[in-house]
């Protein structure tokens, strides 16, 4: 399969065509009907067929956010729902984007190994139960497109996803902030957001609820509180007309890194395929 199928489109634009029309073989994590939760795995991993790796919550950048309540298609209905409900009820919906509460983030960082593959109470808000699969695919931010449970190269695989993960989170932290300046937002309003991300310690009130209280709520979002559903549309039409040019420009020198080093492990997953 060629990378660029498992991105969202808006970045084809932005990437090289190196990375994003490599053809890429992984056949051992067989996600549709999950190598880990077969019974040769289940004395290491014991993950649960109906629940897979997606024990887990994904940050959502905001223009991730506005792509999927964009989308027509009767496949996103459901995660339409579930983005529509945690706005509705200020389940850490900020304008920086959608983010597991820092409940969650505490209580999995605590039990992390028991709690993945296993514990329905961690299940992500995004994976659907009737199609028994990711709800958000191309949209599912850069841990879950960078996730193999196992690589067909290997170590070495396992080390090309790694940088794939460095590129993505990268990239999802910069067109999120760009968009959120061009709306008006300085850099002090998104720091104060940031701090909600990767928590392993929470305050008595934030382990208490999945729910921001409405005044934290109200001071992040301002004048915009009325309708966050717009907003994060118009952080992704931002996004969409965000060039190949902009984005080396805000990327700078460490991007240019990010992306050298991941073409030193393309190359290298290249050299491993010609001597099988
Ligand atoms: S990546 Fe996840 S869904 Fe795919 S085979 Fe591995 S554990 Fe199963
Ligand atoms: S976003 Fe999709 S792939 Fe990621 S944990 Fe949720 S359901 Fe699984």
């Amino acid at each position: 399969m060629k990378v660029r199928h498992l991105l969202p489109d808006e970045y084809l634009s932005l990437f090289e065509t190196k990375f994003t029309e490599f053809q890429i073989h992984e056949t051992k994590a067989t996600c549709d009907n999950c190598a880990k939760s077969k019974p040769q795995y289940k004395k290491n991993d014991d993950y649960l067929p109906d629940l897979k790796c997606c024990t887990y919550q994904p940050f959502l950048p905001n223009y991730a956010v506005g792509a999927i309540l964009s989308q027509k298609s009767e496949g996103y209905k459901e995660a339409q729902k579930v983005i529509r409900s945690k706005i509705k009820n200020r389940e850490y919906a900020l304008p920086i984007g959608l983010l597991p509460s820092v409940k969650y983030q505490v209580g999995f960082q605590k039990n992390k190994k028991k709690i993945f593959g296993q514990d329905r109470d961690y299940l992500c808000p995004y994976f659907s139960v009737k199609n028994n699969s990711c709800g958000i695919w191309k949209y599912r931010g850069s841990v879950c497109t960078s996730f193999y449970c196992m690589s067909s190269y290997g170590q070495k695989g396992q080390k090309f996803w790694r940088h794939v993960r460095h590129l993505l989170s990268y990239t999802e932290m910069l067109l999120m902030e760009e968009a959120l300046v061009h709306l008006d937002f300085s850099p002090r309003q998104i720091s104060e957001q940031i701090e909600y991300l990767d928590r392993s310690q929470g305050t008595a009130a934030e382990l208490k609820s999945h729910r921001m209280s409405p005044s934290a709520f109200k001071k992040h979002w301002q004048d915009r509180a009325q309708d966050p559903e717009a907003f994060y549309i118009r952080s992704y039409e931002f996004v969409k007309s965000f060039s190949k040019k902009d984005y080396l420009e805000s990327s700078g020198e460490i991007g240019q890194q990010i992306q050298d080093e991941l073409f030193a492990q393309i190359e290298i997953l290249k050299a491993q395929e010609k001597q099988k």
